[in-house]
């Protein structure tokens, strides 16, 4: 069976073909010669990952699934979510997200925060939607050079050290896009065809 993943992040694409059975082979938005940007415009997470999943279903032809993540933070009314990669502005740059969301949550007392992930996944012309979330809490400096975004701000529950702070893998068993990969790959695992057994033998 071939996929498209619409993304061209080398780090997820790969991460994911490893965690999907054998049967699946993933197609990125280069494979299939989409070069342009997807424009995320939705409010919400969901919209998001069901826009880009619809772009490459409905213009390309190709069963596909597609992700989008926020951070939800509980005393900011749930910011920067959707806005995640922006929320200092449209240059994206993850220095400036943390410091803005430190800055705006420096007076707080609740520092509870979770990441969301989504995946929508358009296969035999239906929709379906897999959701992964990390619950935790955001501290005020920073810690760890690992993993990327706001991973260095971030301790999940029952952990002390930051997602900066762990190895690819470990973030991988307890963060939301892991376990909404997993979902997915529990979906994906239902449609594999298995060969005949010969009973002649
Ligand atoms: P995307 O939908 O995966 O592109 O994520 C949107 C934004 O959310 C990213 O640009 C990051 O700022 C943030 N983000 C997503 N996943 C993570 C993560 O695993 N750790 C830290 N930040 C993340």
């Amino acid at each position: 069976m071939q996929l498209v993943f619409a993304s061209n992040n080398k780090n997820k694409i790969k991460e994911i073909q490893q965690m999907l059975p054998d049967f699946i082979t993933i197609l990125s938005l280069l494979d299939i010669g989409c070069t342009e940007e997807i424009a995320e415009t939705s409010n919400t997470i969901e919209g998001n990952a069901a826009l880009k999943a619809n772009y490459v279903s409905q213009k390309y032809g190709y069963d596909c699934f597609a992700d989008d993540t926020g951070l939800e933070v509980e005393a900011l009314n749930n910011a920067p979510g959707v806005y995640s990669a922006r929320y200092a502005g449209e240059q994206k740059n993850a220095d400036d997200n943390m410091d803005k969301l430190l800055f705006d949550l420096d007076q707080k007392s609740n520092k509870k925060a979770q990441f969301k992930t989504v995946i929508a996944l358009n296969l035999n012309k239906n929709q379906f939607f897999f959701t992964g979330i990390a619950k935790g809490k955001i501290i005020q400096e920073k810690r760890g050079t690992e993993g990327f975004g706001y991973d260095p701000i971030f301790v999940a529950e029952n952990h002390t050290k930051t997602f900066a702070e762990i190895t690819s893998a470990e973030k991988a068993a307890i963060s939301h896009r892991g376990i909404a990969v997993t979902h997915l790959i529990q979906f994906l695992n239902k449609f594999e065809v298995k060969p005949p057994t010969n009973s002649a033998t």
